[in-house]
């Protein structure tokens, strides 16, 4: 439809004059702010000014984001086992770790700050890599550089390769580090060749790949290796905002006999003080005290502090995100609704796979042309089993027997599950209930397990069975 130059100007929250001005860059010719435009025209203006509109916006965010204080960065060492990993944070925490309290020693924490200069680097310090691939996996992302760390004496291996495929997919920039220079049997050229061989042309070769060679045990390199990375840090411009809302994710936590429940978090945006109560997951709790990798209790931690705190209600799961929350209420609020959200998630698994291994059961007995159900019954007293027994009797049909291998009183046993599932047998219960470690045995083996509260709801289950085998449905 037509509109008038004004009218869409209203519509655009402009002025027309601002409007007539966009006009005449684009060449549209017009007489007033009451002259028409066509629909296209008038379409097309709005496309334009939504454009700029949205840049504005990008502008904005970035011009936001520049304003904010930098933060430091938080690196992983990831590769291949052997390669030096542990000597290389043994020998970061030894030489490069602050001034320590009189008489402290370096706690491991999961985390530690190494200082270069003014500057300051935070090494996440857990047990292989693995801590960092499931926090990638729950979606958080705790490393802003990875270490590659290669041994001269060994090349690229699979882990290797491993820790490569999770860098890239973090979308994090890597620093190779070939370790080991000081043996003499160390090739430096041949793990050079091997990382072009892996898409990496190291800068000495005319590429972009920083490669470090390191001695992670003399030391030799590890001065490099911390100014890279502060390089690779100062290119990626990471910033965070002290006064945001507190977001972090766990690095890690342990039940320890005296103090309970610790956690470390490394605290990725805001600054998380004693008294704020946070949910990580299903777990909620109340910041009581906090301390570095230096023994140093803490009142406050901003954006890339590693804390280990006291205060969870249970053990929160590393890679969980970690978030503030205003008062206890809402904390146990939200740990329940997230409680319950999995349970429900891991009933309708349990159906999905239930109605799986129904189907697979009668496919099979129609694949064998078995006209026969195989059933063991279990059930809390003799008399409901024979009662059971007796009306199942007469379910049976020409075509159809009911096949009773087993009849007992009491739960369902992981010896029931052995049994149907050599003979391809379904365990039906009336009133008692298989132990957890049953059920789970059932679901590995794809034996058809169920208990029922009412004897009819059983014989019901039968009847499908019987019916399926006659006119099958799956
Ligand atoms: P990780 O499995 O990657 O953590 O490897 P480790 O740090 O445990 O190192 C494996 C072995 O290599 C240990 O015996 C270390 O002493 C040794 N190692 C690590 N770095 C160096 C190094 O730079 N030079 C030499 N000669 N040995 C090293």
């Amino acid at each position: 439809a037509k509109v008038r130059i004004y009218q869409l100007a209203r519509e655009l929250g402009m002025e027309s004059a601002e409007l007539m001005e966009l006009l005449d860059t684009m060449g549209v010719e017009y007489k007033s702010h009451a002259s028409t435009l066509d629909a296209e025209t008038a379409e097309a203006v709005k496309e334009i000014v939504r454009e700029q509109r949205g840049l504005e916006e990008q502008r904005k965010a970035e011009e936001a984001r520049k304003a904010l204080p930098h933060r430091a960065p938080v690196v992983a060492v990831m590769g291949h086992v052997d390669h030096g990993k542990t000597t290389l944070l043994d020998y970061l925490r030894k030489t490069r770790v602050a001034e320590r309290e009189a008489g402290g020693i370096t706690q491991h924490i999961g985390a530690f700050d190494v200082h270069v200069g003014d500057k300051r680097i935070v090494f996440i310090d857990t047990p292989g890599h693995e801590a960092f691939t499931t926090i990638r996996e729950r979606g958080a992302r705790a490393a802003d550089i990875a270490i590659i760390m290669v041994a001269a004496d060994d090349g690229v291996m699979p882990q290797t390769r491993e820790a490569i495929a999770h860098a890239k997919a973090a979308g994090i920039p890597m620093i190779f580090a070939i370790n080991k220079i000081d043996l003499p049997q160390a090739n430096v050229d041949r793990v050079m060749q091997d990382l072009m061989r892996e898409g990496f042309v190291p800068e000495a070769y005319g590429g972009d790949a920083i490669v470090v060679p390191i001695s992670a045990k003399t030391g030799q390199g590890v001065d490099e290796l911390l100014e890279m990375l502060l390089l690779v840090a100062e290119l990626e411009d990471l910033r965070a905002d002290p006064e945001a809302e507190p977001k972090g994710v766990i690095i890690e936590s342990k039940l320890d006999k005296r103090a309970g429940v610790l956690a470390t978090i490394l605290v990725q945006e805001g600054t998380l003080r004693i008294g704020d109560h946070v949910v990580a997951g299903e777990v909620w709790g109340r910041i009581r005290a906090m301390m570095n990798a230096d023994g140093v209790r803490l009142e406050e931690a901003g954006p890339s502090t590693a804390v280990q705190v006291l205060g969870f209600s249970e053990l929160p799961t590393a890679g969980d995100v970690l978030e503030w929350v205003p008062d206890e209420a809402a904390a146990k609020e939200i740990s329940e609704e997230r409680k319950e959200e999995r349970k429900r998630r891991e009933e309708e698994e349990a159906e999905r796979r239930r109605v799986r291994s129904m189907a697979d059961l009668l496919r099979q007995m129609q694949e064998g042309q078995q006209k026969e159900i195989n059933l063991i019954l279990r059930a809390d007293t003799q008399g409901s089993l024979e009662a059971i027994k007796g009306i199942l009797a007469k379910e049976e049909t020409d075509e159809v027997k009911i096949n009773v291998m087993l009849a007992a009183v009491g739960a369902p046993t992981e010896g029931d599950i052995l049994l149907a599932s050599t003979a391809n047998a379904a365990i039906l219960s009336f009133g008692v209930n298989p132990a957890g470690s049953v059920k789970k045995a059932a679901e590995k083996k794809g034996v058809l397990l169920k208990s029922f509260r009412v004897i009819y709801d059983l014989i019901d289950e039968v009847r499908v069975m019987v019916k399926g085998q006659v006119e099958p449905t799956y």
